[in-house]
This record gives structure tokens, C-alpha cells and sequence, in this order.
């Protein structure tokens, strides 16, 4: 059944076989079911890692990506997180700590800009994540009770490239629910961590989960069409896309969010 809609979904995104996939692998199980599916399906897919120097945690994240990525038979590209931006993760959460910014944003921050870096010099077509339904009916609702709809205009299982440096990005599982995924890790004994990270700081969105809760799934699945048709009408972020003067990389400002980060003071 997930398969089956996971094939769905690539074939309307129009995902070809021939194109090179990296899965963005952390460890956890989300992303591990979309290696998994899309290798079974015949995708051309490598595993893309990166080691976020969090302790015990990331030693762990590592060991698993690398076992499931041994299983599947596919390569996997490991990344520093220090190695690739001179510093630790700790210490930037440290440096930002005064800034009222979640160390889950920070992270996600650097996460996203060694991705899309990393994807573009192994010339990759598309980067592949495991945001489920579940996430994204969240992520939906937080941007707008935090009064930023537009944030939403990227809503939906594809992120086209708005800029020739920036990487294509799918999400294999945005219409399967967390429920299935965890019953097909099990079926299918698919390595994963079930720990959670121990720096996580999701408060917000813990709360947002709550609300969740109380629907059944054929009222969730209902509203993910209705923001479905919602996001049409949400006018498109046209922004122009420039460079980051530090490094170069795609940024709505002069600045990019990471380098914002890095040069922060303590
Ligand atoms: P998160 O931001 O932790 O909710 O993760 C969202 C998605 O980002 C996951 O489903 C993965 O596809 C990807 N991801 C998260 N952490 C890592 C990591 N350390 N290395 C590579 N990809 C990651
Ligand atoms: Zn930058």
C-alpha cells in the first residue's frame, strides 16, 4: 500500500530512473523507508549523511545510515558537519543561544545548506528527504499561527528549482501518514534510530502535534488536499534569489542564514 503510493507519487512528480537521487539520510526512520521504497522501485539512489558531531547520538545516526545503505547496496556520502563549516554544532548552538532561534532550526539551517551544496558537486538531480504527511500538515499550520503563510508556498511533494545553484527537492512520503511508515520499518526490519536527538527543542511544534491527534486519519488526509488547494491560492514567493557574499551559496539576502549564524557573537 505505501509502496504503491509512493510509486504514485513519484511518477505524477515525474521522478525519472535515470536521474541521480540522494537520499538525505539521518538515522531516524522516515528517511531510511524512503531509501528503501525507492530503491525497490528501481530509482537510481546513493545515501547522503551528515555527521552532526551530537555525541552518542550521531555515533549511533552514522552506524545505522551506513547498515542500511550496506543493505540496500548503495553508496552513501558521509559529511562533517565541523569538516564543512569550521565549527561544531554545539558551539553554534552556544553562539546563537541569546537569538530567539530552536537549536532544531539551527541545525536545520546548516543541514540544508551542506545538502544542497554537497548535491550540486556530485551533480546530483534531486535531493530526496522522509518529511511525511504528518510533518507537513504541522509544519503548514505553524507557519500560519505564526503568521508567515507565504512560508507555505512551498507546500507540496516537489520543490522546484527556483535558482540554477539550487537542488531539486522531493518528498517521497508527503502523503503517508507517520503510522505506516512505523509499520512498515517493522515489517520490513529496516534499521533505524529510536532514539530522539537529545538537543531537540521542538516546543512548538509538540504542541501543533497535539492537535493532530484528536482527528482521525481520514480527516487529516482530507486536509491535506484542502491546504493542497489552499497553497494555490497562496500568492508565490517571487523573491529574487542572490548570493551570499560569504559564500556564495543561494540566499534571500546578502547574507546567507548559515554565515548569519556562524558570525554570530557569542
Ligand atoms: P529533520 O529536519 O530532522 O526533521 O529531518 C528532515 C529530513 O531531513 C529527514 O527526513 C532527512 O531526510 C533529512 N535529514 C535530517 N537529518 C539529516 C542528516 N544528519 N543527514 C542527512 N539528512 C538528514
Ligand atoms: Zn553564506
Amino acid at each position: 500500500m505505501i509502496e504503491e503510493k509512493v510509486k504514485k507519487v513519484l511518477k505524477k512528480i515525474r521522478v525519472n530512473k535515470k536521474e541521480k537521487i540522494l537520499i538525505a539520510l539521518s538515522g531516524g526512520k522516515d528517511s531510511a523507508v524512503v531509501a528503501q521504497i525507492m530503491k525497490k522501485l528501481g530509482y537510481n539512489i546513493q545515501g547522503i549523511h551528515i555527521s552532526l558531531g551530537l555525541g552518542k547520538y550521531s555515533e549511533k545516526c552514522l552506524e545505522v545510515v551506513e547498515k542500511l545503505c550496506g543493505n540496500l547496496e548503495i553508496k552513501c556520502y558521509i559529511y562533517d558537519l565541523k569538516k564543512e563549516t569550521g565549527n561544531s554544532m554545539i558551539n553554534y548552538f552556544r553562539k546563537n543561544a541569546c537569538k530567539n532561534i530552536s537549536t532544531c532550526t539551527i541545525c536545520g539551517i546548516f543541514k540544508k545548506w551542506i545538502l544542497n551544496k554537497k548535491a550540486r558537486e556530485l551533480k546530483a538531480n534531486k535531493i530526496a528527504t522522509g518529511h511525511h504527511r504528518d510533518d507537513e500538515l504541522q509544519t503548514f499550520l505553524m507557519n500560519i499561527f505564526k503568521g508567515s503563510p507565504q512560508l507555505n508556498s512551498n507546500f507540496g511533494p516537489i520543490l522546484e528549482n527556483k535558482d540554477k545553484k539550487l537542488i531539486v527537492k522531493i518528498k517521497p512520503l508527503f502523503f503517508i501518514s507517520e503510522k505506516e511508515i512505523e509499520n512498515y520499518v517493522k515489517k520490513n526490519k529496516i534499521p533505524f534510530v529510536k532514539e530522539i536527538c537529545p538537543y531537540r527543542q521542538e516546543t512548538y511544534r509538540v504542541e501543533i502535534r497535539k492537535i493532530f491527534e484528536k482527528f482521525s486519519d481520514k480527516e487529516k488526509e482530507n486536509m491535506m488536499k484542502n491546504f493542497l488547494e489552499l497553497f494555490k491560492k497562496i500568492k508565490k514567493d517571487i523573491q529574487k534569489i542572490n548570493y551570499c557574499e560569504i559564500c556564495g551559496e543561494p540566499s534571500r539576502n546578502r547574507i546567507c542564514k548559515k554565515c548569519s549564524l556562524i558570525s554570530s557573537k557569542k
